[in-house]
């Protein structure tokens, strides 16, 4: 470390506290001692003066796959706007290994600001890197102003990304992309679904599939404030991970194709009694709530996506990009992305095993083994990366019930 870095770093403890170096994929970070910001055993990095989640790091690892795809297909220049970087861990990791080539990083705390600044330069590359210290929203239309747009502006906060979206959208390039993490699980699976009505404007559900509905609500709330300024989106990749949901859409301009993206609204529509779901495409209203299966009303959530959640080209490319990155393969990425890919192939809304053992009053049988069972048959099957007990398939319910309740005879009968 070069002896100005040195004197950069030693200056900022008296504002920061504790400082130390760590390293995430292949760049350097200062950050806070987290060691100090602890509840018993449980890490509290919203304590510590600038954020830093370690435990979000195959996320980012991930995201840096996902830029390079996007900056390999349609953008060897790609510009990208780190929107909330904290200590900037986003956008100079999307600098060093996706190589965009330039980013934009800013955070409203002032601590944030001195830190990144930091730690553009502990990784030597402040010349291709724009600082700000400004309230997200004012930067934007301040940069849009001046006919400064982005390729990619990634918006990563603690809670709701909606109070961004709007300004994210009126200054992201057309054809470029938007990164959105949303950690506001509760309104989003439906435990608190007030929450959830005022900040996306639609039902969320508590259900065995929650987190797929939670994906696309979030979808769904872009699309439609896209909308208004007659752009479409285009979903490239979406996933949910612990307490992170994550989506990467394409924003393209035009009247037209605005309107092609809102007939992918919709609702789901769930009967809680004989487990039967299905995606309705009708927006704004949808027209009956009866349950196809049996007697009883469907419960209904959305309005949300209905469209693919994945472009399963887009897909491929990531998982070419992770097979060149050798530096971060483990099995957790490694299986993510395997069930992504088949996933993002797959029919929409997954079934779980625990939940068809309880309408069917039987032990829970293994997805694994269903899976091959539907397979079998002809029919499409694949795990979720959503849920461990989830599984996708285009096989009719009574389909899943029957196979469901031959596993379970044919343990009685071994037994
Ligand atoms: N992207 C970071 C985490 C960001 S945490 C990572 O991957 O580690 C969210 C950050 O947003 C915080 O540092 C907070 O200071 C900042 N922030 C919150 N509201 C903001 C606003 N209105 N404008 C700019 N920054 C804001």
């Amino acid at each position: 470390m070069g002896a100005y870095v040195k004197n950069v770093i030693d200056n900022l403890r008296s504002v920061l506290g504790e400082l130390v170096e760590i390293r995430e994929g292949l760049i350097r970070l200062i950050i806070p001692n987290l060691a100090k910001y602890t509840q018993g055993k449980r890490l509290e990095p919203r304590w510590a003066p600038v954020f830093y989640n370690p435990l979000t790091t195959t996320s980012r690892d991930l995201d840096t796959l996902v830029v390079e795809a996007y900056r390999n297909i349609y953008n060897p220049k790609a510009r990208l706007c780190d929107l909330l970087s904290a200590t900037g861990v986003r956008g100079l990791r999307y600098l060093v290994e996706s190589r965009v080539e330039r980013v934009t990083l800013n955070d409203v705390d002032e601590r944030a600001y001195k830190l990144m600044k930091a730690n553009a330069l502990l990784n030597e590359v402040e010349d291709r890197v724009a600082i700000y210290n400004l309230d997200a929203n004012l930067l934007l239309n301040i940069l849009v102003r001046k006919r400064q747009r982005f390729d990619i502006i990634d918006i990563d906060p603690f809670g709701t990304p909606v109070p961004f979206i709007d300004s994210a959208l009126r200054t992201v390039k057309d054809g470029g992309m938007l990164s959105v993490t949303a950690t506001d699980l509760a309104p989003l699976l439906g435990v608190k679904s007030s929450a959830c009505l005022r900040k996306y404007q639609a039902l969320s559900m508590n259900t065995s599939f929650s987190r797929e509905i939670a994906v696309r609500i979030l979808m769904g709330y872009v699309c439609r404030q896209a909308a208004k300024y007659e752009l479409a989106i285009i979903p490239a990749f979406s996933y949910s991970l612990s307490h992170v949901i994550r989506i990467h859409i394409l924003v393209k301009r035009g009247a037209t194709r605005a309107n092609e993206s809102l007939k992918r609204m919709g609702y789901v529509r769930y009967c809680r009694n004989c487990g039967y779901r299905d995606l309705v495409e009708e927006y704004p209203i949808v027209s009956s709530k009866a349950c196809p299966r049996c007697p009883h009303e469907t419960s209904i959530a959305g309005p949300l996506w209905v469209g693919s959640l994945w472009d399963s080209e887009f897909v491929d490319e990531v998982r070419q990009v992770y097979r060149e990155r050798v530096y971060l393969h483990n099995k957790c990425l490694s299986n993510l992305l395997r069930t992504i890919y088949r996933e993002s192939r797959a029919p929409p809304l997954y079934y779980s095993t625990k939940e068809l053992s309880r309408i069917l009053g039987v032990r829970e049988v293994s997805p694994k083994e269903l899976v091959k069972r539907l397979r079998n048959r002809g029919l499409f099957a694949c795990r979720t990366h959503f849920d461990t007990k989830g599984f996708k398939t285009n096989a009719a319910l009574d389909t899943i019930n029957d196979l469901v309740l031959s596993i379970v005879e044919g343990d009685r009968r071994a037994a």
